[in-house]
């Protein structure tokens, strides 16, 4: 059996020649919108209610089309487009034991259009998986970040800080989502694993950076090794476990 490390790093190379691309001129900044399907040039009219910038070739991989009215640059030839129905790739299905396992390749890519709060993002999949729509509310697996609705409370203090990080590393960019044994909340939710390009698990980064309590009431994949992390970030004193600013 191929070790799942080695496909890895094949895409992480990719990736990276990607974002060598990406430079390029040849690699214009196009612009998508929060629900739509298409990629449009700065000014079109159908970007009046959103837009959000991206590379053409990441607007391609994802599966976007060109829109009619504006007529934007075409998909390069070189770029491999999305499944019809590539499936859901659930970490409980696969059995991985840490989060550094899991295959970017085999989950479902998306871009982060709206940034809610520490640990809720909406993301546009313009070609989804069955059983999940093309704009999704996310709450991440595993993870609690302070609320930001009551910050006279001294414990919720923190929950602005995780806000911004979280705005200020997700929104707008390329993320990967990995799903686990139940798909939504009770809020409708898509319950995911947000991982970026570079293969790291953004949930993962929040515990471990203090951010966000493992929150271990329902069970995940990674809850020993996210209660690890929020050990660590508690004896580190890093994020909402330092000292109390005056
Ligand atoms: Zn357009």
């Amino acid at each position: 059996m191929e070790h799942p490390s080695i496909r890895f790093y094949i895409h992480a190379l990719l990736l990276l020649l990607t974002a060598a691309v990406a430079s390029c001129a040849e690699d214009p900044q196009v612009y998508i919108t929060e629900t739509g399907k298409k990629y449009h040039l700065d000014g079109c009219r159908y970007l009046e209610r959103s837009r959000i910038p991206i590379r053409l070739s990441t607007a391609s991989s994802l599966g976007y089309d060109p829109c009619g009215h504006c007529n934007p640059p075409p998909i390069p030839p070189e770029i491999t487009r999305p499944e019809r129905d590539p499936g859901l790739y659930r970490l409980n299905v696969v059995g991985l034991e840490h989060p550094k396992e899991a295959d970017l390749t085999e989950m479902t890519p998306a871009v982060v259009v709206r940034h809610v709060d520490g640990d809720t993002v909406y993301v546009a999949i313009p070609r989804p998986p069955t059983g999940v729509k093309s704009y999704e509310s996310v709450r991440f697996i595993g993870v609690d970040t302070p609320e930001t609705v009551h910050p006279q409370k001294i414990v919720e203090r923190f929950g602005k800080e995780a806000s911004t990080f979280t705005r200020d590393h997700l929104l707008n960019q390329l993320v990967f989502l990995a799903f686990d044994w139940q798909l939504r909340d009770r809020y409708d939710r898509l319950l995911a694993y947000v991982y970026l390009a570079d293969g790291s698990c953004f949930n993962a980064v929040l515990v471990r950076d203090g951010y966000a309590h493992a929150y271990t009431r329902f069970p995940f994949q990674f809850l020993e090794e996210f209660r690890a992390l929020e050990r660590t970030a508690r004896e580190q004193g890093n994020g909402l476990w330092g000292p109390e600013k005056p």
